[in-house]
């Protein structure tokens, strides 16, 4: 019997926001590998009695691979939780590599990001007709270094709906980047802390203030900000083409009003 090792996808943090298949996975490991940093306890709940729990925010990355690696010879499941989707800043491509050299079945269970969480917050959608249509997930560098085409002053050129990770700890050079990239000082910004957990703060400000905001509720960690014009008054923005009454398609064709009826009617 070969191991496996699943990385699942453990949500912003509300246990509820869990996906069916995450606690599947959850009911089925024998070991359960978790940081409690950005995890919540709760989902805890749904291993089985008698699986392992281990923490795994004070081990090195070769100390979870050690569990990897008896999981090989023994056999075992193991569910290796990370929070919000595992694919986003989950440090999961070393342990990906480690656990194929291993020859252990590996599994990706997705899971509800910080950023969905973070725009349900809101109240708002991340991407508006004629105002923003695309999203750049980024980070400023810390002791992880940026790749040289990935500066943020150069992202920021953009203009577009721009999400950042792991960025609230130098409010000052963030501001400053953002600003010499190009945005305007007007520019709406949100600052989400532990979207979905029930401390949650949410912060709207101009990018202007966004450094003294982000310092004045004392955000130094688990935080996204927003920047770009999307996060602006709603009702200044367009409207999706695809709920237009003069935009056809598959499901609501133009001009076929007696087709439309009929295949209405037989659905
Ligand atoms: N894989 C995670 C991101 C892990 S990196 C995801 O998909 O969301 C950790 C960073 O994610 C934090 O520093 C913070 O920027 C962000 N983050 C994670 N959970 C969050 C939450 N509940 N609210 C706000 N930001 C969160």
């Amino acid at each position: 019997m070969s191991g496996r090792v699943s990385f699942v996808g453990a949500g912003p943090g509300a246990p509820d926001l869990l996906t069916v298949r995450a606690v599947n996975t959850l009911r089925a490991a024998d070991v359960v590998v978790w940081a409690r940093s950005l995890v919540d306890p709760a989902i805890l709940e749904h291993a089985r009695p008698g699986a392992e729990l281990i923490a795994s925010d004070d081990r090195t990355h070769e100390q979870v691979v050690e569990v990897y690696a008896r999981a090989a010879a023994e056999g075992l499941h193991v569910a290796r939780v990370h929070s919000g989707d595992p694919t986003v800043y989950g440090a999961l491509h070393e342990q990906l590599a480690a656990c194929r050299a291993l020859g252990l079945d590996v599994e990706i269970v997705p899971g509800v990001s910080s950023v969905g969480a973070a725009a349900a917050a809101l109240g708002q959608e991340l991407t508006i007709p004629d105002v923003s249509q695309t999203l750049i997930f980024t980070r400023r560098p810390t002791r992880t270094s940026m790749p040289p085409n990935e500066q943020l002053v150069e992202l920021a050129r953009h203009g577009t709906t721009l999400v950042l990770f792991l960025s609230v700890r130098r409010p000052r050079e963030l501001q400053a980047d953002l600003l010499a990239g190009g945005y305007v000082p007007d520019t709406p910004c949100a600052v989400v802390y532990r979207a979905s957990w029930p401390d949650e703060i949410v912060v709207r400000c101009p990018l202007h203030e966004l450094a003294a905001e982000i310092k004045r509720y004392k955000i130094t960690t688990q935080a996204l900000v927003l920047v770009g014009p999307a996060l602006g008054d709603a009702a200044c923005a367009g409207r999706s083409h695809v709920y237009d009454p003069g935009y056809g398609h598959r499901h609501r064709p133009l001009g076929r009003p007696d087709r439309y009826k009929k295949s209405a009617a037989d659905g």
